[in-house]
Order: structure tokens, then sequence, then C-alpha cells
């Protein structure tokens, strides 16, 4: 038997397998951490085929991780100015079933409330939607990827009727023309980017471009970098729409057959010339040009983004102007073309799929559709009526929930929101209100544990067996290769323990997470994301698998092919239509898996909106929510570094990490540096309206002038007062209602160097 473990990086939604041995080596002396603890042995999993052996430096070092800082028992304490006493599980468990049982009977169910995570397991996120939606009754589970994807999950819906990234990674390696809007994907999905670096750099033809107000490492390697204002995606998006539009470079044949509302956005993006998108974007009229000449010259064009799209006051807009490009070229549905969204972390994919944000129920179904609450009620057997009808609250809403005296018990797991919420003054405070709160984690401290009521010790990482689906759809069993260290336990575990005692004992009886998953597999059946052929044995036997995959799916699927193929709808298949191969990459021998057409979505061309068509939206540009002013007059950024991850729970305990990033910065123009007597390493004090922070400057040119950036990785247990979310605000996106974290107006004072 191997001595190696298969499992997924628990970092990034690249999702890249990974294998496990243990620490000690015949022969070799055991490699240990600075606390001496013995470090298990991590190296990339050839056969996984989305990362195919490749790790970045952050899975590579992951298992420096696991035995630094862990919370080891439950902890309780009666006040926050108390110290913790360690108690046992029974009288956690007790303690917090009891004040469940009192805030439903006092407050309702609507005052409670859980915020988890996308490093939960698809078994953690299934058991809580389980325990609050269908057990207690409302819809208040929200988790980070609120802030994180939820923009994207609404363009998909409102775009193709259902959510779900319609590409694959392989696309990367197909693809003539990879546009990049709002991702430094080198830095935040490294090994998904060098698939098409590598790719780009052997085919000349094919070509980059990247959008955004930085030059980052990403910008650096491509063949046009658009560093646009920030907020401007919607004017350089329709602007590209305007001269495709004008050179009649429009598949009017897919657009006829496959889409509605054309007119409607045909209209908006009339208004966009090149010579108003280009003052907007501050870019030059040849850049733009140049941008939309390369879409028009390319069969196939892959658009990728993440959260320099999703975290905007308008961002499902932008999400929606990303895909009419798509549909107004017929990119997509076929290899190497399509909209792709990079998801953030490791299992907001299942996350979506079990119902894991407060609008959703499991099998990307919605809340406020009664036909999908019915469903999950038959299938839960509660009573017709019990799922409440409304979406319960989101990340920032249980934040202003708080502040109302609308939450009797707030419940964390897996996360750390006092360093990732927007506007962190505020988000303390209303954090300081909470009657009752529980923070469920694998670490002690984090900064949101001084919040806490009850601690809760969750096995993590290697400790666990479950199931998590990366961005491009694939499914991999990430099994346990070590027991939980003293008391802790598995989320999902602890959800449904609290269940049985608050009397859903049926509704818990679980022997393990491999049951768990087949009940929630079930739940997907004859929806997009089916999962019905997918078991934890399946996934053992055969390895990782992408979804859709019903039972008996590759014959079944083969067939289908072949029957579809024979018969085409004529109109698509015109001479110059990219749909003239639509299918052929799907069955060729060297597919990496036996489920051939779950590679992408749509390639029938058939949608998932009640007329089967996908819907253009119409969009103008807004802007961003809080621009400059003469007050404010620098716009902030907020992004990622390629070694840290959030918060630094994990990657601020890895020494290796810590020396590439030994601390926060912000990045200046030198032309604003120097008018305002900045120079290289000077401390600057930044305030927004919302609150002030310092950082070392790193003055430039890799950021725009009238643009500054900082990392959002240092809460106050890493650096002083260099928080970027203190300067943030939370103006969400009406319609995803994710935060704009990504800008705000700010302005920046040199701190003498004296
Ligand atoms: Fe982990 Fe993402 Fe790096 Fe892959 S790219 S090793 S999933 S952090």
């Amino acid at each position: 038997m191997s001595e190696f473990t298969k499992t997924l990086c628990p970092y990034c939604g690249v999702g890249c397998g990974l294998e496990v041995s243990p620490p000690a080596e015949l022969g070799k002396a055991t490699n240990r951490d600075n606390q001496g603890n013995p470090i298990w042995r991590v190296r990339g999993d050839k056969a996984h085929p989305s990362s195919q052996g490749m790790v970045c430096v952050k899975g590579a070092t992951i298992a420096e991780s696991l035995d630094k800082n862990r919370l080891h028992y439950p902890m309780v304490r009666e006040s926050l100015d108390q110290e913790f006493r360690r108690v046992s599980w029974d009288e956690a468990f007790d303690l917090i079933t009891k004040r469940i049982q009192t805030v439903r009977f006092t407050q309702g169910p609507e005052a409670i409330c859980m915020y988890g995570s996308g490093q939960f397991q698809t078994e953690d996120y299934y058991i809580a939607q389980k325990f609050m939606k269908g057990c207690l009754g409302t819809n208040n589970f929200d988790a980070n990827s609120r802030l994180c994807m939820s923009s994207a999950v609404a363009g998909y819906i409102q775009s193709f009727g259902s959510d779900g990234p319609p590409c694959c990674y392989e696309d990367l390696e197909l693809t003539d023309c990879a546009f990049l809007i709002g991702t430094n994907a080198a830095e935040c999905h490294p090994i998904a980017f060098n698939r098409l670096a590598k790719y780009h750099k052997k085919n000349r033809k094919v070509k980059m471009i990247v959008v955004d107000p930085r030059r980052t490492p990403t910008a650096e390697v491509a063949d046009l970098h658009l560093a646009i204002r920030p907020g401007t995606d919607i004017d350089l998006l329709n602007g590209i729409a305007h001269l495709l539009m004008r050179w009649n470079h429009v598949d009017t044949m897919f657009i006829e057959d496959c889409t509605s509302n054309f007119p409607a956005y045909a209209e908006v993006i009339r208004h966009y010339p090149p010579e108003v998108v280009a003052r907007e974007c501050g870019i030059t009229i040849e850049d733009l040009e140049t941008a939309a000449r390369y879409w028009s010259q390319s069969k196939r064009v892959l658009s990728l983004w993440s959260m320099g799209v999703n975290q905007s006051s308008e961002g499902t807009a932008k999400v929606r102007t990303i895909i009419n490009l798509h549909l107004m070229t017929g990119q997509i549905g076929k290899p190497g073309a399509g909209p792709f969204s990079l998801t953030g972390q490791p299992n907001a994919m299942g996350g979506r799929e079990a119902g894991g944000l407060a609008h959703l129920l499991p099998g990307y179904r919605l809340v406020k559709n009664p036909e999908h609450r019915a469903e999950i009620e038959e299938f839960w057997g509660l009573n017709p009526g019990q799922i409440s009808p409304h979406p319960g609250l989101t990340a920032w809403d249980m934040i202003t929930g708080l502040e109302n005296n609308a939450v009797g018990l707030l419940w964390i797991a897996a996360t750390n929101p006092a360093v990732s919420m927007p506007d962190l003054e505020r988000t303390k405070k209303a954090l300081l209100r909470s009657p009752f709160t529980i923070y469920q984690d694998a670490y002690y401290p984090t900064e949101t544990s001084a919040y806490a009521h009850v601690l809760l010790p969750a096995a993590q990482w290697g400790e666990k067996t479950g199931v998590m689906t990366n961005s491009e759809r694939t499914v991999t069993l990430c099994q346990a290769f070590r027991q939980p260290p003293r008391e802790a336990k598995p989320d999902w575990e602890i959800f449904a323990e609290v269940g049985r005692r608050l009397g859903f004992t049926k509704e818990f009886a679980f022997a393990n997470s491999a049951e768990v998953y087949a009940e929630f597999a079930k739940l997907t059946k004859n929806r997009l994301c089916e999962m019905t052929g997918i078991s934890h044995a399946q996934l053992k036997a055969q390895g990782p698998t992408q979804w859709p995959h019903p039972e008996k799916s590759y014959e079944l699927r083969v067939k289908s092919d072949e029957l579809e193929s024979s018969t085409p709808n004529s109109s698509l298949l015109t001479p110059n239509s990219s749909l003239l191969t639509p299918n052929s990459s799907l069955l060729t021998p060297n597919s990496s898996l036996l489920t051939p057409n779950s590679k992408r979505l749509y390639t029938n061309l058939r949608f998932h909106t009640p007329d089967g068509r996908a819907r253009f939206g119409a969009y103008y540009s807004k802007g961003l929510a809080e621009p400059p002013n003469p007050d404010y007059p620098f716009v902030l950024t907020t992004g990622r570094l390629y070694g840290h991850w959030h918060t630094q729970t994990r990657t601020g305990r890895i020494e290796k990490i810590c020396k590439m990033h030994p601390e926060p910065f912000i990045e200046i123009h030198p032309r604003d540096a120097a008018r305002l007597g900045i120079v290289d390493n000077q401390y600057v004090e930044v305030r927004s309206r919302r609150g002030e922070a310092k950082f070392p400057a790193k003055v430039t040119k890799a950021i725009a002038p009238g643009t500054v950036f900082v990392p959002m990785h240092w809460g106050y247990l890493w650096a002083d007062n260099a928080e970027a979310n203190a300067l943030t605000h939370p103006e969400s996106c009406p319609d995803s209602l994710q935060p704009e974290l990504k800008a705000c107006a700010v302005q920046l004072t040199p701190i003498s160097l004296e």
C-alpha cells in the first residue's frame, strides 16, 4: 500500500491534487517546524487532472501549519472581558443547545445566524444547511464566499438561468485569446495561470490581454495590459463590444438562435464609442482597438476573472457584461472559449452546490423559488412551507443585524471576519454587541476569537475526509491522513450533534461523511450540478471527477452526444461559425476523465432559462460607489500576494512564506510620491472616511497615478495598524450583495522620517 494519501490543497480554488506522507522517513532525519513538530511530507499529485503534479509555495508548505496554534478543547466564558475556561464537549453542546432554544423562543429563528466558509468540505456545508434552513427554519446561513464570488453566481444565474462556470482548465491550453480582467492569477491562482502562461509562451499566435489597474506579475507576461481606472470595467467591456459591432464581428446566427435581449444591449453599447471609453478608462484608443481586434481575430476567446470584478457595487453587471461579449461573438460551449470565473477558496464551488449562501438551497436551487423549496422540504421530510421563503441575512447583513439587536446568536466557523469584512471598525463594534458568539476554528488565537463566548475546536485539512469542488467543477476526495489533535472534531459532526440534541435525531443519523455526501448527491438529481454518479467510494477508486456526473453518465453521454451531433441545428453551422466543432474535443481518447461531456457546459447551446436562450444584460457603467474627491483624492485598491492566504491564519505560521512577505506595504506611483514627498519605505498614514492605517511605501510604476494598492492579509495579530479593511466600505452590489472591497477613496499623509 502506498505511504501517500491523496488529498487536495486547501487554499485556492484552482484545487491542486496533493499527496501526503508521514513525517518520519526511514534512514532520514525528520523535518521539523520551528516549534519542533514533525512535518508531514507533501508533493503534487501527478494524476490529478487539474494540476498534473504542480503545486505553488502555499500547497508545498501547507503541512507546516498543521500543529501550530491549534485549538484543542472547547472553551467558554460568560462575557468578553473574562478568560476562557476549558469545558467538556458535553458541557459546550449543552450550553449551545439551551441558548439556541432560548433565542428561538424569545426572538424567533431569524435571530440565529451562521457564518461559514469556503474552507468547509461539502459535507460540512450540507449539514449546516440542513441544520439551519431545514431544522431551525432560518436561511441565515452565509459564507465568506459572499465576499469572494457571489457576483459570479448572480451573473451566471441571470445570464444562463443557472449558476455554474461553463469552462475547464483544458481551455487554458486551447484558447486563441485569454482575456483576464480583475484577476491577478499569477499570484492568486498560480497553477492555473502556469498552465496558461506556458501555453502562451509556446504559441506566439495566442494572445493574452490583462485588464488591471496594477502592473501585476500577471500583466507582466501579457501581450496587452490595459491599466484602466478602477471602476471603469463596464466602460471598457461595452467599448470593446461597440467596436466589434462597428466592425461587424458579431455572430448573428448565434445571437438569433441562442440568446434574448440583444436589442437592449445593442442600444447600450451604441453609447460607448472609443473616444469616450478611452477617456473614461484612462487608456489609449489604440490599446482599446487592439483589445477589440484580438477578440475579433480569435476563434476561441476565454475570459477569466476573480475578485477584481466580483468585489464591486456593480459586480453582477460586470460579470454579465463579460458574458455579453461571449454571447455576441458566439464564444461559448466549445473548447478554448467561454466566460470562466476563478473561485477564490478551495470549496466555494462545493458551497454553491450544497446551498451554502443565504439565498441558495442544495442542488443549485433558490430559496425564492417555491418549487425548489417544496423539493427540499419533501426530501428532508419537512412540512410544506417549513423552509422560509425569504433569503437569509448575508455576511454584511449579519453585521447590521448585530447593530440593530436583531441577532441573538452568531455562530462563526472557519473564517476570520475581524480581518476580512469591510469597514473593520464598524464590524468589530458590531461583534462586541453580539449577545452570544460561537467561534469554531482549527486555530487559536485569531483576530475573531477575541469576540467569542464559546470556542469549538475544529478538525482541519488532513484530519477529516470529505469532498471539495474546484473552479472547473472537478470534485476531489480529500482524505484524512491523521487524527484531529486532542478533542478537535470535523465541522459537520459538531453541527449534527447540536441538531440531534435539539431533537432532530433521524435527520442527523449519519455514521460518517460518506453517508452525508451520499444524501447530498441524491439532491442533485436532474440538476445542472448533478453528482448522483459521484460518491466517496467512486472518487477513491476512479479519482477526481467533474460534474455533471449522473449515474452511468459515461455511456449515456456518449450516446446523447452522438444523437445531438447527428441532428444539428443547421442554422448554427455556417461556414465561419465557430460552432463547427462543438463537441469534438470531448470525445478524444486522451480525456483524463470518464465523463467527456462534463468538461464544458452548454455545448448544445441550450441554456437553463425558461426559453433555453442566454440573456444579454444591458448595463451602463455607474463607476465606483465611493469615487475620489479633493478630500480623499486617491483610489485604494486591495489585493493578495503570492505566498499569503487570506488573513494568514495558516500562512502567517509558515516561516518560508513570512520571509517572502515580511510586512504589509502601500504601492504608490513615483509621480504621486514625489508630489507628496514620500520616499521608498517611508511610513504613510492612509485615511478613509471610516478609519486609518499605516504602511511603509513602495514607490513603483506598477501602480497607476491616482491609485494606491495595499494587500489585505494583515490583521492586528500580525502587524500594528495595517488592516486594509479598516479603510474599505460595505457598499454592495444590489444583486449579489457582495461588498465593494476592491476600491475606496483615501487620503495619504507621509509620516515624518525623524
Ligand atoms: Fe494550492 Fe492554489 Fe497553490 Fe494549487 S495554486 S497549490 S490550490 S494555493
